[in-house]
């Protein structure tokens, strides 16, 4: 069958790590029609405006995108392209899988848990003000609504991918309301799903837990702030940014991203590692149901992982973005 999906190649090493997954799916010989559009800095170049109409139009019609880190250009209009995005398509949930590898450098291994962070709300939503001059207050906006909505995509997501446990992380004990109302939606939730555990943990709890044994987690469920933070967090477990891949899916809606940015400093010299990119196209062709071509891409990756000289500079090799590209297409031919 064949997929429509919107590619946005991005800013900085984004056109390069972009490039490489686009690449390796092709290679693949997944059916799938590029239709490709830009944003960030070039598309502020060329339209005016770094996130074109025709941009959200592309993705809004064939609901699966697969985008390169996009910067937003200082004081035009965008708080940020990215929630911008995230707004316009109500990408309501952010989902980063945290998986170790053989051969990678990392603190933990035999890690492999999905962080579910819900994007819409929390501290996120922007409502700050001063109170007279020495005061600020920022609200914390935790509805029903959002609440269940994402620890039931959390729990979808563990019957799909056959996990056993959702932990749901909070702050229940001191903001009795707010995280009071994520927590009782998780607890609701639960019941509909009796084949999967659930348990709660605090999140100062959950920081400890997850650096001393992340091997015990298989979905995390949480509200953005605490997501975000335990994500980044997960991703230092695991060997970094640059194997970390994301997704932010809404209704019928995905968007495919690496979570590292655009890296100036390293844009344009070939170095950079794809493996985020990669990952997040694997993620991708998992949702379109694409999975044998994904496995096939994974069992690859795994197989490089283990020789340090067929990866790139970050993981202690020498190989460039395409050369490295290159190697995984060799060991997919097998
Ligand atoms: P942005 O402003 O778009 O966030 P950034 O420079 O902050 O861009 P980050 O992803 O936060 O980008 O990366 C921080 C640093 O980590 C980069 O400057 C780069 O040196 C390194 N880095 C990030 N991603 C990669 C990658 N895929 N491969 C190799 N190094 C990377
Ligand atoms: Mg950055």
């Amino acid at each position: 069958m064949m997929h429509n999906i919107t590619l946005i190649y991005g800013d900085g090493i984004g056109k390069e790590v972009i490039a490489s997954v686009k690449k390796i799916i092709d290679y693949s010989g997944a059916d799938i029609n590029w239709d490709i559009v830009e944003a960030g800095y070039s598309a502020q170049e060329r339209y005016g405006t770094p996130l074109p109409d025709h941009v959200t139009d592309s993705i809004k019609k064939n609901r699966i995108a697969l985008k390169g880190p996009v910067t937003t250009p200082i004081g035009k209009g965008f708080r940020s392209v990215n929630v911008a995005l995230r707004k316009q398509l109500n990408l309501f949930a952010n989902v980063r899988p945290i998986k170790s590898y053989d051969g990678v450098d990392s603190i933990h291994k035999n890690v492999d848990f999905v962080i579910v962070r819900e994007n819409t709300e929390d501290l996120y939503s922007g409502v700050e003000h001063m109170v007279g001059e020495d005061a600020a207050e920022s609200i914390k906006i935790i509805t029903r609504k959002a609440s269940e909505r994402i620890c039931r995509f959390a729990f979808e997501l563990a019957r799909k991918e056959n996990r056993k446990k959702v932990t749901l992380v909070h702050k229940a004990n001191i903001m009795k309301l707010s995280d009071g109302l994520f927590l009782n939606s998780g607890i609701k939730c639960s019941k509909e799903y009796e084949d999967i555990q659930f348990e709660e943990v605090i999140v100062d709890a959950m920081s400890m837990k997850l650096v001393q044994s992340p091997q015990d987690y298989s979905v995390i469920v949480a509200p953005n702030l605490y997501g975000d933070i335990l994500s980044d967090l997960s991703a230092g477990l695991i060997g970094g940014l640059g194997l970390a891949p994301g997704a932010n899916i809404g209704e019928n809606i995905a968007v495919f991203e690496p979570v590292h940015g655009s890296a100036p400093d390293i844009a344009g010299k070939n170095i950079a590692n794809p493996t985020s990119a990669i990952l997040s196209g694997i993620m991708l062709l998992k949702y379109i149901g694409e999975v044998n071509r994904a496995e096939t891409i994974e069992k690859a990756l795994k197989e490089i992982f283990k020789d340090r000289a067929k990866c790139t500079e970050d993981l202690g090799g020498s190989l460039g973005t395409r050369e490295f590209t290159q190697e995984i297409i060799n060991q997919m031919k097998g």
